[in-house]
C-alpha cells in the first residue's frame, strides 16, 4: 500500500490562505480570492488571497520597516547566521509536511519532493556559514595618511517572483542569500502554487527573524507581480520564470536603474558520444527530460546521439519511457505525475501536434493521459524523432515530458547544433574520453555543464544562465554580490 494516496474528492469548504505580511495573516484588500487545484485530480485544494497593488504596497512597507528595525539592522552578522541555521533546521524538521504540501499543489512526485527537501536545509546552513564572512577590503592608497576601505551593505527590500515548478527550492535560492546579506523580502509566488511558500514564511518567523523580514503576497502575475515590479521602494527584483516575462521585467527595471537577477528558460542539449556508456547515458537522458514531468528549466529536451549509438540509445530511452508509471504523485510507485495545470498540459499537447505537422515522428507517447483514472492533467512521456534543430518544437521551450532526439556525426557539428539556440542554461555530455569532456566544457555555450551526470546541483556551486536564460548568479559565494552594494570610504587621518 502506498504511504499516501490522493483522494479525488474535493473538500467541501476550502481553506483560505491569506497573505503573510508583517508577521500576520492578512486578508486581500480587494476581498477577492482564487482557487488553487490539485493537478492530479482537479480537486480544489484551497483559496488563495488575490493580491493587488494595495496588498503589495502594504507588504513592501512592512519589509521596509523591518529593514530599518534595529532588531534586524543592528543584528550582528554572526547572529544573522544563527537565524539562518535555525531556519534550515526548521525546514528539515518540517520537510515531510512541506514536501506533501508542494506535491499536492504542483503535482510533483512526493518521492522527488522528499529528495529535494532532504537537501533544501543545506542552502540555509550554507548561507548561515557565510553571513559573518561578508566583508570589505582595505584598499592601498598612494598617501599613507589616507585610509580607503570598502563595505558590503545590504540593498534594502528585495522583491522575489517565482514560478510553480519548484516553489520552495527556487524561493530558497533567493531568500537564503538575501537574508544572509541583511535584506528583507517580499515574495510573490506563482498563482498556481502559493501554499508551500506561505508555510515557509511562517517558519522564517518561528526561526526568530523579526516580523516583516519576509512577506508573501499571493496572486496573479499581471496584478500582484506587476505591482511588485513597479513598486518605487524596491531595491532589487530577483525573478525566476519564463524568458518572455523576464524580458518585460528587465525592460521595466532597467529604466529605473534597479538591480535584477533573472533566472529564465532553457532548451538544454544532452549529448551522447559514441564512446559513452550507453546504458548510463540512456538513464541520464530519461532523468534529464522526464523528471518532474519535464517541468524543469534545465530539462535536457534536445538529445543529440552520435550515429554509431543512435539506434541503441533510442531503443533504450523509448523502452524506458514506455514503462514509466504514470499516476498519483503521492504514491511511491509512481514515476511521472501530472503537468501543474490544465493550460500547461494543453501547451504540451499543442507542441507535440505542432511537431507532427512539422514532420516529426512520435516514437512513443504523444497523448494525454488520465493518470490511471485520477482525471488530472497528465501527458505521456514522449520521444520525437525525425526532427531537426530548425523545427519550432526543437527550438522553443515546451516545459513538459517531450524529448527530441537527433543523430550527429562529428564533434564540431554537435557543438554547433547544441549552441544554435537562444538559450544557454545547461548542457549534458556523455563520454568516456576525458579530453573530449574538457573540450566540450570549453565549447558549450551554457552556464552549467554536466559530464556523465545530469541535474547535479549544490548551494555551494554558482549557476548562471547564459544568453536568454538569465542575468546574474544564484548559489555559491558569488550570489552575495547580487544582494549587497559596495561602498568606498576615504578617511584623511
Ligand atoms: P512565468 O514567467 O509565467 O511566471 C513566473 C512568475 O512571474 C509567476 O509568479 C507569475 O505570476 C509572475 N508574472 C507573470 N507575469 C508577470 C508580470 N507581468 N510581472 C511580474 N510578475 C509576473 O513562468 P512560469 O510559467 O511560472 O514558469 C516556467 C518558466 O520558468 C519556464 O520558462 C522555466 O524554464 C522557468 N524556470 C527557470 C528556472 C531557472 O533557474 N533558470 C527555474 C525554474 C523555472
Amino acid at each position: 500500500m502506498p504511504e499516501h494516496t490522493t483522494s479525488p474528492s474535493a473538500p467541501s469548504s476550502p481553506t483560505r490562505r491569506h497573505h503573510h505580511i508583517g508577521g500576520e495573516q492578512v486578508e486581500p484588500a480587494s476581498g477577492a480570492w482564487f482557487e488553487s487545484h490539485n493537478p492530479a485530480t482537479r480537486a480544489t485544494l484551497y483559496l488563495a488571497a488575490r493580491g493587488d497593488a494595495t496588498d503589495v504596497d502594504r507588504a513592501v512597507r512592512a519589509a521596509r520597516t523591518a529593514f530599518e528595525d534595529p532588531r534586524w539592522r543592528d543584528l550582528s552578522q554572526t547572529r544573522r547566521g544563527h537565524l539562518l541555521r535555525r531556519l534550515g533546521d526548521l525546514v528539515a524538521e518540517n520537510a515531510d509536511e512541506l514536501a506533501h504540501t508542494e506535491s499536492l499543489d504542483n503535482g510533483k512526485l512526493l518521492r522527488e519532493m522528499r529528495g529535494q527537501l532532504a537537501s533544501l536545509p543545506e542552502y540555509y546552513w550554507y548561507y548561515a556559514g557565510l553571513a559573518d564572512k561578508i566583508q570589505g577590503d582595505v584598499i592601498p592608497t598612494s598617501d599613507r595618511t589616507v585610509l580607503n576601505y570598502t563595505m558590503r551593505e545590504p540593498l534594502g527590500v528585495v522583491g522575489a517572483i517565482t514560478p510553480w515548478n519548484s516553489p520552495l527550492t527556487l524561493t530558497t535560492s533567493k531568500l537564503a542569500p538575501a537574508l544572509c546579506a541583511g535584506n528583507t523580502m517580499v515574495i510573490k509566488p506563482s498563482e498556481h502554487t502559493s501554499a508551500s511558500v506561505l508555510r515557509l514564511a511562517e517558519l522564517v518567523e518561528e526561526a526568530g527573524f523579526p516580523p516583516g523580514t519576509v512577506n508573501v503576497v499571493t496572486g496573479f502575475g499581471a496584478e500582484a507581480g506587476q505591482a511588485l515590479v513597479d513598486h518605487p521602494d524596491l531595491a532589487k527584483i530577483s525573478f525566476t520564470g519564463s524568458t518572455g516575462t523576464g524580458s518585460r521585467i528587465a525592460a521595466n527595471v532597467a529604466a529605473r536603474f534597479l538591480g535584477s537577477t533573472l533566472e529564465l528558460g532553457g532548451k538544454s542539449p544532452n549529448i551522447v558520444f559514441g564512446d559513452a556508456d550507453v546504458d548510463n547515458a540512456a538513464m541520464g537522458v530519461v532523468a534529464g527530460i522526464f523528471a518532474a514531468a519535464g517541468q524543469t528549466c534545465i530539462a535536457g529536451s534536445r538529445v543529440f546521439a552520435h550515429r554509431s549509438v543512435y539506434d541503441e540509445l533510442l531503443e533504450k530511452v523509448a523502452a524506458r519511457a514506455r514503462t514509466i508509471k504514470i499516476g498519483d504523485p503521492l504514491d511511491a510507485a509512481t514515476e511521472l505525475g501530472p503537468l501543474a495545470f490544465g493550460d500547461q498540459r494543453d501547451k504540451v499537447a499543442g507542441y507535440v501536434d505542432l511537431g507532427r505537422s512539422e514532420g516529426a515522428r512520435v516514437l512513443t507517447g504523444g497523448r494525454a493521459s488520465d493518470g490511471g483514472g485520477l482525471g488530472g492533467y497528465f501527458y505521456e512521456p514522449t520521444v520525437l524523432v525525425d526532427v531537426d534543430n530548425d523545427m519550432q518544437v526543437v527550438r522553443e521551450e515546451i516545459f513538459g515530458p517531450v524529448a527530441a532526439v537527433m543523430p550527429f556525426d562529428h564533434e564540431d557539428e554537435v557543438v554547433a547544433l547544441a549552441n544554435d539556440t537562444e538559450y544557454g542554461l545547461a548542457a549534458g555530455v556523455w563520454t568516456r574520453d576525458l579530453g573530449r569532456a574538457h573540450r566540450m566544457a570549453n565549447r558549450l555555450d551554457a552556464g552549467t555543464i554536466w559530464v556523465n551526470t545530469y541535474r547535479a546541483m549544490s548551494p555551494m556551486s554558482p549557476r548562471q544562465g547564459f544568453k536568454n536564460s538569465g542575468v546574474g548568479v544564484e548559489h555559491g559565494q558569488e550570489t552575495i554580490k547580487e544582494y549587497t552594494r559596495l561602498k568606498s570610504v576615504w578617511i584623511n587621518t
